[in-house]
């Protein structure tokens, strides 16, 4: 069977969700190869095993961390040589899609960046890709090269798959152009304590019916309550209400949590397109005619002032 190569996605080895989720497209075209740079192989090792890798190509250099993407592109541009895949899956985010331009690149491969879905098809696979903000679906293939793809988070599920995951060393020379861009300082973001929005299985947002910053502690309580993550509305960014690193949409992060709560937010396109593929939709919203109630599960037609507090006090005492 072929082997296909996924681009592990990790913080020293422990392996972020979208990656798991590649494993699980991987499957369909064939036998996933996991590529792990940097520190943490043997850790990482375990969970792509359990999630299907039946190897983990690894390679551990401080260029990985002292450089921008080039080395990493050196690197999978080896694992692509020992391996001869049917494709490479790299996450959707800002390092993925230009670790995957790059790779393409140097390896004269086509390109299908931010895929919704991958299948097998005759002639290699076939990518769902969702455009025009969400209002058109298209289904490509890629016909020259290695395919390599890059997929958005929670375009799959996680489901475990055993397998071996065996680490092997991957030996990797480094091109004059990886030691070109250097890191000068790394600062993490002060952390809410709430999950990674992309990957949070509930999403709690507010939108321009939120009325103000400080009220976003109504839609952080509710979140706090389910364990969620918070979203925003662009309505809500743009008025300085809530970070855009939280914000929902088009021009925002696409979610497809297990339960997206909008509170707020009357459902334009713009925001359908970044929370469309929820699984259970739940808005909150004072006028019935809002054109979010045409997208949801459950809709409440009432003050979000009043139901936001209720709902995170019943939520609590269970
Ligand atoms: P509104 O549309 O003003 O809706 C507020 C809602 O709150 C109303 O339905 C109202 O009934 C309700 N409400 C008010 N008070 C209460 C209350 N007390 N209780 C309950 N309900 C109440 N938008 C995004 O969200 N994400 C994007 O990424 C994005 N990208 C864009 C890209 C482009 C190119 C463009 C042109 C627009 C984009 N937009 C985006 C903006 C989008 O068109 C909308 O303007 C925006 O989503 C509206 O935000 P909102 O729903 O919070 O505000």
């Amino acid at each position: 069977m072929a082997e296909v190569l996924v681009y592990v996605d990790h913080v020293d080895g422990a392996v972020r969700k979208p990656t798991l989720e590649l494993l699980t497209l991987a499957r369909r075209l064939g036998e996933p190869v996991a590529v792990h740079l940097g520190p943490g192989a043997e850790q990482a090792a375990k969970v792509l095993g359990e999630h299907g890798a039946v190897k983990v190509l690894a390679a551990d250099a401080p260029e990985f961390a002292d450089y921008l993407v080039v080395p990493k592109v050196d690197a999978l541009q080896a694992a692509a040589q020992a391996v001869d895949p049917a494709a490479i899956l790299v996450p959707t985010s800002g390092e993925g899609k230009e670790i995957a331009a790059r790779l393409a690149l140097r390896l004269g491969s086509g390109i299908i960046t931010d895929a919704v879905d991958v299948e097998a098809g005759a002639d290699g696979p076939v990518v769902t890709q969702s455009v025009f903000a969400a209002a058109f679906t298209t289904k490509s293939r890629v016909t020259k090269g290695v395919p390599v793809i890059t997929v958005k988070p929670n375009s799959a599920p996680v489901e475990p798959a055993p397998a071996a995951g065996a680490v092997e060393e991957l030996a990797v020379t480094f091109g004059e152009l990886a030691r070109g861009t250097k890191v000068v300082s790394r600062a993490a973001r002060e952390s809410s304590g709430r999950p990674e929005l992309t990957e949070a299985a509930i999403v709690v947002s507010g939108g321009r019916g939120v009325n103000g910053a400080e009220n976003f502690a109504l839609i952080e309580s509710l979140a706090d309550s389910l364990g969620a993550a918070v979203g925003a509305s662009r309505a809500a960014v743009d008025a300085g209400w809530y970070p855009h690193s939280n914000q929902v949409g088009q021009t925002g992060k696409s979610v497809s949590p297990q339960l997206y709560i909008a509170n707020g937010i009357s459902g334009a396109i713009q925001h359908r397109a970044g929370m469309q593929t929820s699984k259970t939709i739940v808005a909150v919203n004072k006028d019935p005619e809002a054109p979010i109630f045409d997208l949801v599960d459950y809709g409440v037609v009432g003050d979000l002032f009043q139901v936001v507090p209720q709902l995170t006090e019943e939520i609590n005492s269970r």
